[in-house]
C-alpha cells in the first residue's frame, strides 16, 4: 500500500495563478480523499484525474476553498450513477455556514425539482470520522472565528493545517506521530494567516522540519521561504506519505 499527497494549488485567495489551496490524499496512486474544493483547484484536479473527487473534506467555507461545489453539483446531480454518492465530510459546526455559502439559492435548478445536497452524500463529522476503513481526526484551528476552521489528520501520515494562524498547542497533540505537516504559511503573516516569522518563533525546530508550507502570495515569496531553509509546496507536486498508524485502520 502506498500513500501520497498531491497539491492541486498552493496560493492564497488572491494568488489565483498558484491555484486554490487544496490537495488530494492518494492511496495506491489513486485519488482517495480531497481536502477542500476551490475553483482553480477543482480545475487542476479535473485536469489531473479526468474525474471529480472521490470524496471531499471541507476545512472551512471561504470561497477559495468551496467555490468548486457549484460545478460539482452539476457533474454529480446529472449523472445518475454519481448522484448522491460522493461523501462530503464537513465538521458539524460548518454545516450551516457551508449551506449558506453554496447550498442556499432559490431553486438550485431553474426548472425546480432538486435540492442542492441531493447531489452529494453530506456527512457531518466531529473529532474523528471514518473514510474507506480509515479513521481520520479533525481539530479546530485559528482562522478568523472560533469553530469556523478545522485541520485534518491522517494519523502517522499527514496533518493538514488548513488556513490558520500558528497552532503550536494543537500540533503538539495532533501531529505527534512524525506526520508530514502541510501548513498555511506566507512570507508575511496577518491576522488571518501564518507568516514564516510566526512559525519560526512559535514552532520547535523538529516540527518545522516536518512542515511543507503552502498558501503563499507569489512564486517570489515561495523562493524567499525556501532561501530561509523551509520546504514549500508547488502546485501539482506529489509528496510521499508514511503509511497511517495501525490503529487508524479498521
Ligand atoms: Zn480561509
Amino acid at each position: 500500500m502506498s500513500w501520497a499527497l498531491r497539491f492541486h494549488g498552493v496560493g492564497n485567495a488572491s494568488a489565483v495563478e498558484l491555484g486554490s489551496p487544496m490537495a488530494t490524499i492518494e492511496r495506491d496512486d489513486a485519488p482517495w480523499l480531497t481536502i477542500d474544493c476551490g475553483g482553480e483547484g477543482l480545475t487542476a484536479l479535473l485536469a489531473e484525474y479526468g474525474a471529480p473527487p472521490r470524496a471531499l473534506f471541507v476545512t472551512h467555507t471561504h470561497l477559495d476553498h468551496v467555490a468548486g461545489f457549484e460545478r460539482l453539483f452539476v457533474s454529480e446531480y446529472f449523472d445518475a450513477a454519481r448522484r448522491g454518492r460522493m461523501p462530503v465530510y464537513v465538521p458539524a459546526p460548518l454545516v450551516p455556514l457551508l449551506h449558506r455559502r453554496i447550498g442556499d439559492y432559490p431553486n438550485v435548478l431553474a426548472e425546480g425539482g432538486a435540492n442542492f445536497w441531493e447531489a452529494f452524500r453530506l456527512i457531518p463529522v466531529g473529532d474523528a470520522f471514518w473514510h474507506d476503513g480509515v479513521r481520520l481526526e479533525v481539530f479546530p484551528v485559528r482562522h478568523h472565528w472560533p469553530d469556523t476552521a478545522f485541520g485534518l489528520r491522517l494519523p502517522g501520515s499527514l496533518v493538514w493545517s488548513g488556513d490558520t494562524r500558528p497552532i503550536p498547542e494543537m500540533l503538539a497533540r495532533h501531529a505527534d506521530r512524525d506526520e508530514l505537516v502541510a501548513h498555511d504559511c506566507a512570507l508575511h503573516g496577518n491576522p488571518s494567516h501564518s507568516g514564516i516569522d510566526d512559525l519560526e518563533r512559535e514552532y520547535p525546530a523538529d516540527l518545522l522540519a516536518r512542515c511543507v508550507l503552502y498558501h503563499h502570495a507569489s512564486r517570489a515569496d515561495a523562493r524567499a521561504l525556501r532561501a530561509r531553509g523551509h520546504r514549500v509546496a508547488d502546485a501539482g507536486e506529489v509528496l510521499a506519505l508514511a503509511d497511517p498508524a495501525a490503529e487508524a485502520m479498521a
